[in-house]
């Protein structure tokens, strides 16, 4: 075990360009477990602060279903399962605050659990990222 730590803090020091820290993310809204209603024009409510020690790249928000509770592997999805990606430019911040409802939830996807994903990548290129669980019902 102690050797695979070592490993992975040489590969997470292993950029040159001076920026080795990582964004934070810190997602309020959707709050974990919360119930999203399938259908409503309206659209989801996200508000998250993100901020970096040097300048902030892009952020990326990814919703999937969690019907089997995987643990991010590989897997295939139904059809009508909800889903969404979007990658969004926030160059030139080092701290922003976020707030949108571009996450649109159409009739008829399947109910049930999800994960939302962000994802914060700072000028550097250094990622981190936030999973929560969220509930989708008719
Ligand atoms: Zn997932």
């Amino acid at each position: 075990m102690a050797f695979v730590a070592m490993s992975l803090t040489a590969i997470s020091c292993s950029k040159d360009d001076g920026d080795t820290t990582k964004p934070s993310i810190n997602l309020s809204t959707p709050a974990h477990d919360q119930v999203l209603k399938i259908g409503d024009p309206a659209g989801v409510l996200l508000e998250m602060d993100l901020s970096d020690d040097v300048m902030l790249g892009s952020y990326k928000l990814e919703v999937h279903s969690n019907a089997d509770h995987h643990e991010h592997s590989l897997k295939s999805e139904g059809n009508t399962d909800f889903s969404f990606h979007k990658e969004y430019d926030i160059s030139g911040n080092k701290s922003i605050h976020i707030s949108h409802n571009d996450i649109v939830i159409p009739a008829g996807v399947t109910e049930g659990e999800y994960h939302l994903m962000v994802y914060c990548t700072d000028a550097a290129g250094n990622e981190t990222q936030v999973a929560r669980d969220i509930i989708l019902r008719n």
